[in-house]
């Protein structure tokens, strides 16, 4: 069994690389990848010795922010040269830049809230850090007062990935915060996996409020794309099925994983192997191109 989509402390995972290796080697995994928001930071340090916990096979790996248009798409890059991506990635997300975009996001809620009649303290922005997580933090500072409970949407309360996904990058959400002049295009990012000697591959295409996925993964395709990840806890069985048909009719690789981010996530999983975790992905999907570039 692999897990090509796994998140540590270097971003927004609550465990640190070496407690990820652990649960990989006990969960008996073949091969992982830990694919952290926006940065390579775990593999600059800690991974180089990977073996003193994992028995099997670390790639390296990375889920980038990406602008299509309007809507945020994030792909995978796996394979990469973390020297050469670094630099790339500091252009966009270096620290100041991530806490100017936090900051506007972050002033754009408050507003939102004052307007809706939500009690909120603000004080969040007082003690930001480039590390934070806008949504967590906001929908935190929300959930602290169950009296808004009856004003906010439903469907988000402590619920930061249907907060993210339906309203804050849902164009047609009043809560959009257009970020398309903060991060690079999409097929900016699959040209420099390319440049960086990697695979790029579109993470979980079932998760974003576009009105045809299909009409966005043709588009990606054009650019370049490499695979899908189709292994992912939002696609069931039945759209998983469409999405193998669609990438074995295109020639695209598949890869999959486990997006495991926090245990006290709402779907309370953990990384593939792990027996309260339904999604089982071989390694069978991904040996067409696991040993290629
Ligand atoms: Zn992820």
């Amino acid at each position: 069994m692999i897990d090509l989509h796994v998140h540590s402390t270097y971003s927004d995972g609550c465990d640190n690389v070496e407690t990820l290796l652990k649960h990989a080697e006990k969960n008996k995994l073949e091969v992982i990848a830990i694919t952290d928001h926006n940065t390579i930071e775990a593999y600059k340090y800690e991974i180089l010795d990977y073996k003193k916990y994992f028995t099997g096979r670390v790639i390296t790996g990375c889920e980038v922010s990406t602008i299509l248009e309007k809507d945020i798409i994030e792909i995978l890059g796996y394979k990469i040269d973390v020297v050469r991506f670094d630099k790339f990635l500091k252009q966009y997300f270096s620290d100041e830049r991530k806490l100017e975009i936090l900051k506007k996001g972050l002033e754009f809620l408050y507003r939102k809230a004052d307007e809706k009649g939500l009690k909120c303290d603000k004080v969040a922005y007082e003690t930001l850090k480039s590390s934070d997580i806008l949504t967590r933090l906001f929908n935190w500072e929300i959930a602290k007062h169950p009296e808004n409970k009856s004003i906010y949407m439903q469907d988000a309360w402590e619920n930061n990935t249907i907060f993210i996904r339906n309203y804050l990058s849902n164009p047609s959400s009043e809560w959009f915060i257009d970020n398309s002049l903060d991060y690079p295009s999409t097929k900016e990012v699959i040209d420099e996996i390319h440049k960086a000697g990697g695979l790029a591959f579109v993470a979980h295409p079932l998760e974003y409020s576009v009105q045809n996925i299909y009409d966005i993964l043709d588009k990606i395709k054009k650019m370049g794309i490499d695979g899908i990840e189709i292994f992912h806890l939002s696609a069931n069985i039945e759209r998983r099925k469409g999405l193998i048909k669609y990438a074995e009719q295109n020639n695209l690789y598949m890869s999959g994983g486990s997006d495991y981010h926090r245990i006290d996530h709402p779907l309370k999983h953990s990384l593939v192997g792990d027996l309260r975790f339904s999604l089982v992905i071989e390694k069978n999907i991904i040996k067409s191109w696991i040993n290629e570039v």
